[in-house]
């Protein structure tokens, strides 16, 4: 099965885009069956309405622990999870500390 490109109107805004071949591939990689109704640039702006704001879908890159540095008493935020009996330091400690090794 081979894809031809298609002229597709948006039905946000009324402009004419294109439903390009590599498109259409996705897509059906994807299994959706139909052709898109808004133009790349409406989808994009329903997108970041939707998951503005902090909506609940939207996940952080990666998850920050607050934590209170062993060594100096500050409070830190880490990118792990800090396990039971096991001492974190802020940024400033730990490099001195890997310094010092
Ligand atoms: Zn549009
Ligand atoms: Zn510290």
């Amino acid at each position: 099965m081979s894809f031809e490109e298609k002229l597709i109107q948006c039905s946000d805004c009324g402009n004419t885009f294109t439903f390009s071949a590599e498109e259409q591939e996705f897509f059906a990689s994807k299994g959706y069956t139909n052709d898109p109704k808004r133009c790349p640039s409406c989808r994009q702006a329903r997108r970041s309405q939707r998951y503005g704001d902090g909506d609940y879908n939207y996940r952080p890159r990666r998850q920050m622990f607050p934590v209170v540095c062993a060594e100096c008493g500050k409070e830190t935020e880490v990118p792990f999870e800090p396990r039971e009996g096991r001492p974190v330091y802020c940024s400033e400690c730990y490099s001195k500390n890997k310094q010092r090794e």
